[in-house]
């Protein structure tokens, strides 16, 4: 095969060591005469590789048993309500930091769930940039903070985190750079991510969450299927689970627990960031980035051609060159190159490489 050098969003890449145990594990798991997709969920096999994955997990993020990782479907999209049905109210409503696109839509789906109010934004800017800390106004019953560590859709990365007292827990919706840097996960109370960037396949979310919100939650006067402390109780096995899809994610959690630290990988992923601003800044304005500077993100790097005649012609030419998934979001325009754990730093070389290049040709 000769694999292409993918940029996509989510479903984005994955590892090829990943896929190629995937397929060799496929048709039979451990010696059972059957695969892990045919068996019970009540099966011993299941319930060990649920409990495995969700120890590689909280042990990958540095959280004690303070903390439960739960596993949901329905994507980060379903997190935006289950968050406000089981931790807010009217009177104690959820704060959020407007900081994209994204975060604006967990931000209206609870306030469909009337426990909502805007803790600052940077709409005004375009979500080029990202509010700053200081910024943030908490109502005075917060129920909790939520923000979004990386703007998926703009480019844009949270550094740091607000101090907020400590019975105002902090929410994190981490879906696309959960894992990809050193971090301090302690300071959230809550953290998501559905799986299709930086833990595998797309078909389940991972959910952190302190034990006291589970508690917290068990308040809440709504379905079981939406509550957090339903998924606790039950390990995660209340329902029938995406098993196929859970596995998945303990072999991404596998392969990234076996890079080495979180050091070693954020410091390759700001490598790979480095190699395309670097393009984009030293094209002598042929490029332009799209975030504001001091908020880029190792992430997602978004940026558009000076002369926008010429953005069709680049995206045709990167695909015919082997570049996958290059386009902006239709709500941003210009380009975007999504560089989650699994993509290699020779792609961003490459990619780097192609963007010198098209300028010499184009210039
Ligand atoms: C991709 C993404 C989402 C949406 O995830 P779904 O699983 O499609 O619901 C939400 N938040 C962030 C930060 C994302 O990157």
């Amino acid at each position: 095969m000769n694999r292409r050098h993918n940029f996509n969003p989510g479903p984005a890449a994955l590892p090829l060591e990943v896929l190629t145990q995937a397929r060799e594990e496929a048709v039979e798991y451990g010696n059972r005469g059957m695969s892990l997709m045919e068996m019970s969920h009540r099966s011993p096999e299941v319930e060990r590789m649920v409990e495995e994955t969700r120890e590689l997990l909280l042990g990958l993020l540095g959280l004690d048993d303070r903390y439960e990782a739960l596993f949901m479907a329905g994507g980060a999209s379903a997190q935006f309500g289950f968050i406000p049905m089981n931790l807010a109210s009217a009177e104690a409503p959820g704060n959020y930091v407007l900081s994209g696109s994204f975060a604006e839509k967990a931000y209206l789906e609870a306030m469909r769930a009337g426990a909502a109010v805007a803790a600052a934004s940077s709409k005004q800017t375009g979500w080029r940039a990202i509010p700053k800390l200081a910024d943030i106004q908490l109502a005075e019953h917060a129920a909790y903070l939520h923000m979004t560590t990386n703007n998926t859709i703009e480019g844009t990365q949270l550094r740091e985190l607000p101090d907020v007292s400590a019975n105002v827990p902090l929410i994190g919706d981490m879906t696309s750079d959960i894992l990809s840097r050193p971090f301090d996960y302690a300071r959230f109370g809550l953290i998501y991510a559905s799986a299709q960037k930086n833990l595998g396949p797309a078909g389940v979310t991972a959910v952190i969450i302190r034990r006291d919100l589970i508690e917290r939650s068990a308040k809440a006067d709504i379905p079981h299927i939406f509550r957090y402390d339903t998924f606790a109780q039950h390990d995660s096995l209340y329902n029938t689970p995406p098993v196929h899809a859970i596995w998945m994610m303990k072999l991404m959690l596998e392969w990234t627990r076996n890079q080495g630290s979180s050091e070693v990988l954020g410091e390759r992923n700001a490598r790979k960031a480095c190699l395309l601003y670097d393009a984009i800044d030293a094209s002598g304005g042929f490029y332009e980035g799209i975030a504001a500077a001091e908020n880029r993100s190792m992430m997602n790097i978004t940026w558009k051609l000076t002369d926008e005649r010429l953005e069709a012609s680049f995206l045709a030419q990167a695909e015919k060159n082997g570049f996958e998934g290059l386009a902006g979001h239709r709500s941003v325009g210009g380009l975007r190159a999504s560089i989650y754990n699994a993509v290699p730093e020779e792609s961003c070389a490459a990619l780097a490489s192609f963007l010198r290049e098209f300028v010499r040709n184009h210039g």
